[in-house]
């Protein structure tokens, strides 16, 4: 028997863990490089769909989230000036519409689970502190470099998955190798300057009256501006994301998970809005600033025997709530389409290929939803309008497209652990 095909991936984010998990159900043998030290409680809260949730729920991993993660009764939408409730939907059946529960959980908490999920597997190992800093790829194997500290060391696997996120460093050397073949470069740089800017902070669940605490999201809509909050970590925490309109020039060395923001700055985008959000927003002793940006869908996610993933294939603005959510998708596609005996370069491109036209409609329509909420003037008297108008049926069959898991992404069992 040949012994199994070696995949590397390229980070431990949600997508990189998730893709580790479905690779070696699929029969590979995989090694992740991840540049931090340390998996870190960095970002704040997810809402984890039900198109991602029944993925982690068939790889076992929704169980290990238990406590965690919660399930919202219903989902509140309110106007942000004077708090007028537009729209109240009942999510009590979400579940049961959709085959697979609607969560919100910490980013650590899910990124833990699936740790946790990677360190039961022997066919799984995770390298910490190491930095992806060099990738070649040739017709019968990818060869990588990793720095950990001074310590250069070189990798060899036969393929190769670019789970780096935004900044990519795979997405970029795609693009050298690319030009070194005489082929055009992808417009994949980053712009420069964000046109929104996502301030996010975490509240104890005591400092906040206790309607916000309710097991529910709630999203407030303002011009150029809107707010979603909904309680975290089993009701103890409140996760707050206020989102502007707010030009900002990005400095990419800075660490965009963490940047600190000045508590002032987001009172000020704030400061017209109802009375509660304003408490909210007060109740925030710390926030994290983070730029918003995405990028054109790419023409080619693989070069050979390397492929994209998550935001480095499809950065996404944040209004649908769908990053994590398709990078989790991309993950059950490569299981599904890479199979240890078949050639890899054809696998990697039929997985791209089944998975862009879904990617860059969920990237067109999050752009498009962002546009919706922050309307002024008479378009968002219309828009309320028909919020009001929308009972739970319609709202229900209008995300059917996006929530409801896809049959073929679904088909893992949980393996029984040895
Ligand atoms: C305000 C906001 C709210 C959001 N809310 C939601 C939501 O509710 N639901 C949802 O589904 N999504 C949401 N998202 C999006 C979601 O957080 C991201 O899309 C998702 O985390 C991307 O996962 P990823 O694994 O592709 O990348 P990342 O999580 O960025 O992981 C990339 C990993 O690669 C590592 N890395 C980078 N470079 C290297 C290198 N050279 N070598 C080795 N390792 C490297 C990094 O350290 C990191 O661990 C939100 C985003 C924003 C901005």
């Amino acid at each position: 028997m040949s012994a199994a095909p070696h995949a590397l991936i390229a980070g431990a984010g949600i997508g990189g863990l998730a893709a580790a998990l479905c690779l070696a159900r699929s029969g590979f043998r995989v090694s992740i490089f991840e540049r931090a030290a340390s998996l870190e409680a960095v970002g704040a809260g997810l809402q984890i769909s039900p198109n991602a949730s029944a993925i982690l729920r068939d790889l076992g991993v929704l169980p290990l989230l238990n406590g965690s993660a919660l399930a919202p009764v219903a989902l509140n939408i309110r106007r942000g000036r004077d708090g007028e409730l537009l729209q109240r939907i009942s999510l009590e059946n979400a579940e049961r519409h959709w085959g697979a529960p609607y969560l919100l959980a910490h980013r650590a908490d899910l990124q833990k689970a699936l740790f946790e999920s990677i360190t039961r597997d022997s066919r799984i190992t995770l390298a910490l502190g190491h930095e992806l800093i060099g990738l070649n790829t040739g017709w019968r194997s990818v060869e990588i470099s990793t720095r950990n500290g001074a310590a250069k060391t070189a990798h060899r696997g036969d393929c190769l998955i670019g789970a780096d996120g935004l900044r990519s460093f795979v997405r970029q050397r795609l693009d050298e190798l690319r030009i070194e073949k005489g082929r055009t470069a992808q417009p994949s740089l980053l712009p420069k300057r964000a046109s929104q800017i996502a301030w996010r902070a975490l509240v104890d669940a005591d400092q906040v009256e206790p309607a916000l605490r309710l097991p529910q999201t709630n999203l407030w809509l303002g011009q150029g501006a809107h707010l979603v909050h909904y309680p975290l970590r089993g009701g103890k925490v409140v996760n707050v994301v206020a989102i502007a309109d707010a030009p900002a020039n990005i400095d990419w060395t800075a660490d965009i998970w963490s940047e600190p923001s000045d508590c002032n700055e987001v009172q000020n985008h704030f400061a017209s809005w109802h009375a509660q959000a304003r408490t909210l927003i007060s109740a925030a002793s710390e926030w994290r600033k983070w730029p918003l940006v995405a990028l054109p869908p790419l023409p080619e996610w693989t070069w050979g025997r390397v492929a994209l993933m998550g935001d480095a294939a499809h950065p996404m603005l944040p209004f649908l709530a769908q990053g994590a959510a398709q990078a989790i998708e991309d993950a059950a596609m490569l299981g599904a389409m890479l199979l240890p005996d078949a050639p890899i370069a054809p696998c990697l491109a039929a997985y791209a290929a089944a998975r862009r036209t879904r990617a860059n409609r969920v990237q067109a329509a999050s752009r498009r939803q962002g546009w919706i909420y922050h309307l002024g003037g008479p378009a968002a008297y219309v828009r309320d309008l028909r919020l009001r108008m929308l009972n739970e049926r319609q709202f229900f069959a209008r995300y059917d497209w996006l929530y409801r898991p896809r049959p073929d992404l679904t088909n893992y069992k949980v393996e029984n652990e040895n």
